[in-house]
């Protein structure tokens, strides 16, 4: 739908303009295509989609959205070897988590395959497409390098109805795969390789995860992608800078055929982050070789990774905004994103207790018998989130390493002799520890002061450290599973990338939490105090046995560690 001229002012000047929205304002304002914007997100479905992908598609249905325009999906599925169905799932399953829409504009390649077929034929009819008998290998070695013009294949000037009669018997399934390939009669000299007589169509018995076996010549994606962008009435083709040397070949097939209209191509940088790779090959690597759990596991920097670590579609948007767009290929920070998830969790989730290393205090002076209930809030400032109540007992759990018997200088949480606070609770003061056979700490013993309930001291005396609690008789377990970055190394991306997987980026612990969490939904999210942001898995947590993942820890620890 067309906006009208007041409304597009406003609009247009909400987003910081990048380059990209930058060509687009121009266009309209000059109203080139009448002045619409159509764009589209074109993945292979051959994989699962990672965090790079989700810059694009935050740059394509965000413009179509911002410029009152619309953004397709399509599948480019031109290799059928590779693409399956499960992916195109969770490829739209992810587009919709992140908050985007295709409305009814869902398309295929594959659907535009008998179209493909007819534009190769007016080609080869105007002498600009011929069959090509050399063998793959041939091919390459005929192209020339960047100083050496390619080589003229010796079937280049068959003759058109000879080429049209072999193009047809290619598709009728009468030659062996690779035996023969279609290319464009472009120029052998150019200094553009991508323009050396391309590939446009090769024969391969596969079974297409839409078409089956109709088809046993499929288009290259240079041959393929200009028209499916064309057939749409794409205005603006928005993809990532490696297809810069390809534009002149899309221009050309545009220019060469007689499609209903010629889409600029726009080239960006990829995103690339520090301490993962993005590759799909390399991910499925990944999985295939079992070195995680699979495409969703929460260490993997895919849609569905992030989605069960506890990421949400705000913080992924916020990222790909804050990263903004431009020509020039960088690395982001992994810190970057992290800071971004950290930031929007820190509004939206609750807080709430879980020691995840538990070691038992017994609290000598309290009754046997007694259990009080603390009302505590959920958000320190959100008074709007409410409380919870948290229930106090005799015996309670406290992390271990907030215990040292003989403290370090700068130590301030318990040790014999110290007080400190627990958390709107009491404060306690250690007296003594009991110790197993092998003097392992089995129980740590304290004393409490009643007139200091709910955190206070009735005198005013202060205590410098507070800890987290739960009690022992009335807190739930809970599996938690801790995570650190995948790769050991900043930049994991070269080809032996397995030798610097990070052997401890997993961690599993059996931890005990506040009993209010028992109903806890999956994918909730909350703070546990101190220790980070945590979510209940959507794949493995139930009603019976809780899982959380910690999506991200309360500060850049990872900083210190280097
Ligand atoms: P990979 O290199 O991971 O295999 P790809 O480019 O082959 O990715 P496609 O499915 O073809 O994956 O990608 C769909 C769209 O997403 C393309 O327009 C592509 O340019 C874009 N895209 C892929 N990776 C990134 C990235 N890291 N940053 C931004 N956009 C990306
Ligand atoms: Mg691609």
């Amino acid at each position: 739908m067309e906006q009208d001229a007041d409304n597009k002012g406003s609009i247009e000047n909400e987003k910081p303009a990048d380059f990209v929205r930058t060509i687009i304002k121009s266009d309209r304002q000059s109203g080139k295509c009448g002045g619409k914007v159509i764009t589209r997100f074109p993945p292979e479905p051959n994989g699962y989609l990672h965090i790079g992908h989700a810059k694009s598609i935050c740059l394509n249905f965000g413009i179509a959205k911002e410029f009152s325009g619309r953004c397709h999906l399509r599948f480019d599925d031109t290799n059928p070897e590779k693409e399956e169905t499960e992916y195109v799932e969770s490829i739209k399953d992810n587009i919709r988590w992140l908050g985007f829409d295709w409305a009814e504009h869902l398309y295929y390649a594959s659907d535009y395959y008998e179209q493909i077929y007819r534009y190769a034929i007016l080609l080869i009819k105007e002498g600009k497409a011929y069959v090509c008998d050399l063998s793959p290998d041939e091919v390459r070695q005929c192209r020339g390098t960047l100083t050496e013009p390619g080589k003229e294949s010796p079937y280049r000037n068959r003759p058109v109805a000879e080429n049209l009669d072999l193009f047809e018997r290619m598709r009728a399934g009468e030659f062996e795969d690779g035996s023969r390939v279609l290319r464009a009669k472009i120029d052998m000299a150019s200094p553009n390789i991508n323009l050396r007589d391309p590939v446009m169509y090769r024969i391969l018995r596969a079974e297409h995860h839409r078409t089956g076996n109709l088809w046993c010549i499929y288009p290259m994606y240079d041959f393929a992608h200009p028209i499916s962008d064309a057939l749409e009435d794409i205005t603006h083709s928005i993809c990532t800078l490696e297809f810069e040397d390809h534009r002149p070949l899309y221009d050309w097939f545009l220019d060469n055929l007689p499609v209903p209209c010629h889409p600029q191509q726009i080239e960006f940088a990829r995103l690339n982050l520090s301490y993962t790779v993005m590759s799909k090959r390399k991910l499925l690597e990944l999985v295939e070789g079992n070195h995680v759990s699979g495409w969703d596991d929460p260490r993997m920097p895919t849609i569905s990774g992030l989605r069960r670590r506890g990421y949400t579609p705000d913080a992924i948007r916020k990222f790909c905004e804050r990263i903004g767009v431009a020509k020039r290929d960088s690395v982001i920070d992994m810190a970057l994103l992290e800071h971004t998830i950290r930031e929007d969790l820190n509004e939206k989730a609750k807080r709430v207790m879980c020691v995840l290393r538990p070691v038992k205090v017994i609290i000598d002076n309290y009754p046997e018998d007694k259990i009080e209930e603390f009302e505590i809030p959920y958000h320190p400032e959100n008074t709007s989130m409410g409380s919870r109540k948290v229930l106090f007992s005799r015996e309670i759990y406290i992390e271990k390493d907030d215990f040292m018997e003989e403290p370090t200088k700068k130590f301030f949480r318990l040790a014999p002799g110290c007080e400190v606070r627990l958390r709107g609770a009491y404060f306690i003061t250690c007296t003594n520890v009991k110790k197993n056979g092998a003097g392992e700490i089995v129980e740590i013993h304290c004393t409490y002061d009643p007139a200091t309930r709910g955190g206070d001291a009735a005198d005013g005396r202060k205590v410098k450290g507070t800890l987290h609690w739960v009690s022992a008789s009335r807190s739930i377990p809970i599996e938690v599973r801790l995570y650190e970055r995948l790769f050991t190394v900043e930049n994991p991306n070269a080809d032996d990338f397995k030798e610097y997987l990070n052997p401890n980026s997993l961690e599993i612990l059996t931890s005990m939490t506040e009993s209010g969490l028992k109903d806890a939904q999956t994918e909730s999210c909350y703070q546990f105090e101190r220790q980070g942001y945590f979510c209940a898995d959507m794949r493995d947590s139930t009603a019976g046995k809780l899982v959380f993942n910690r999506t991200v820890t309360l500060r850049d620890s990872w900083a210190k560690k280097k």
